[in-house]
């Protein structure tokens, strides 16, 4: 019988090409465990007494992200956050449920809020509004934006030390080259781990399966046997141009060559150490509508600024935004609420 190339023992039902090793489940999901926490350690992502909070959207990312993250962190320093984008078909409330069942069995809080629950509208909402005015912005632009906005006023309210996403390593090496190829300098200065963030008033981004393959993840689920929606989002074909021709040549060069990927990322992560470590947060200017941090010479922030375009001027989050303007929206609560998408 074949057996393991680690263990010598078991039945091996992964083989991992970048290593050339045939894996059984334990000695797989050992080596993700033991991969994860290398990252996280070699750059101080998160210190022992740190409250995180995370984002379980309930993809297969995200299952793995928290199934590693409750075995090397204390589960009662863990808030996991499902936010219901408000997608036909996809992430209904009837899922986002199981995904909540599935959680508290980790012995972790969670939180169920919508995108609509903060912007006052479905994702759906915003992007056919989007495409009857012929904005030219991807849904996954709108989503994305959302998500991690969602995401980091929680943390503030919860006095969260860090965010944890579930970012892969295909996904932040797309990321990587899109910035690369439009010399977005600082951009790629932010995806480093040691870099801080832009403003006092976004809580720290960590990103522990940024060297953990797609596949990998997939598998890990799969294994795993957690629940996994059926259907894809509707607007996954969708996403900018750029990225998804990135992403076509991407997997073209790690099929060739299996392990481009991770040495991409291990060469970057060199390169940019040291000007990511002095990347310093700044006093930005606050966006005039919604109080949240903005570049300089902005008036408005990239949500509400994204949001304008699609007919949208005033958000549900602006009403957080009070006091003439004066206070930050960390001082407001916004509803924990059982959002609906
Ligand atoms: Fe959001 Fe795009 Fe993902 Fe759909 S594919 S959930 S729009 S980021
Ligand atoms: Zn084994
Ligand atoms: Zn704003």
């Amino acid at each position: 019988m074949t057996v393991c190339d680690v263990c010598k023992r078991r039945k091996p039902v992964v083989y991992q090409k970048h290593t050339g090793l045939k894996l059984c489940k334990e000695c797989f999901y050992q080596d993700i465990h033991r991969r994860v926490k290398a990252e996280i350690d070699r750059w101080g992502m998160i210190k022992p007494g740190d409250t995180i909070l995370l984002g379980l959207s309930g993809g297969k990312d995200s299952w793995v992200l928290l199934d590693t993250l409750v075995r090397l962190h204390d589960p009662s320093k863990i808030i996991a956050v499902t936010i219901i984008e408000g997608i036909p078909g996809y992430n209904r409330r009837e899922y986002a449920e199981r995904v909540k069942a599935k959680a508290k069995e980790y012995g972790i809080d969670h939180i169920m809020t919508s995108i609509k629950e903060y912007t006052g509208h479905t994702l759906a909402e915003i992007v056919d509004e989007s495409i009857r005015r012929r904005v030219g912005v991807s849904p996954c632009t709108y989503c994305g934006i959302s998500r991690r906005r969602i995401l980091n006023l929680y943390a503030r309210m919860y006095g969260a030390d860090k965010t944890a996403t579930a970012h892969n390593l295909d996904d932040e090496s797309q990321a990587a080259f899109v910035n690369l190829l439009r010399g977005d300098w600082e951009g790629l200065l932010r995806q480093h781990p040691l870099s801080s963030p832009a403003s006092p008033l976004i809580v720290p981004r960590v990103k522990p399966l940024r060297k953990i393959y797609e596949w990998e993840t997939a598998t890990y689920a799969y294994l795993g046997g957690f629940p996994l929606q059926e259907t894809e989002c509707a607007y996954i074909n969708m996403m900018p141009t750029l990225r998804a021709r990135v992403r076509r040549a991407l997997y073209r060069l790690e099929e060739r060559r299996p392990g481009t990927l991770l040495t991409f990322m291990e060469t970057l992560d060199r390169i940019l150490a040291e000007d990511a470590r002095s990347l310093k947060p700044q006093q930005l200017p606050s966006c005039e509508r919604c109080g949240e941090p903005t570049s300089h010479g902005r008036r408005l922030c990239k949500l509400c600024e994204l949001l304008e375009k699609a007919g949208i001027e005033k958000p549900r989050y602006t009403e957080l935004y009070q006091h003439g303007g004066r206070e930050p929206l960390k001082l407001h609560r916004l509803r924990v609420s059982e959002g609906g998408g």
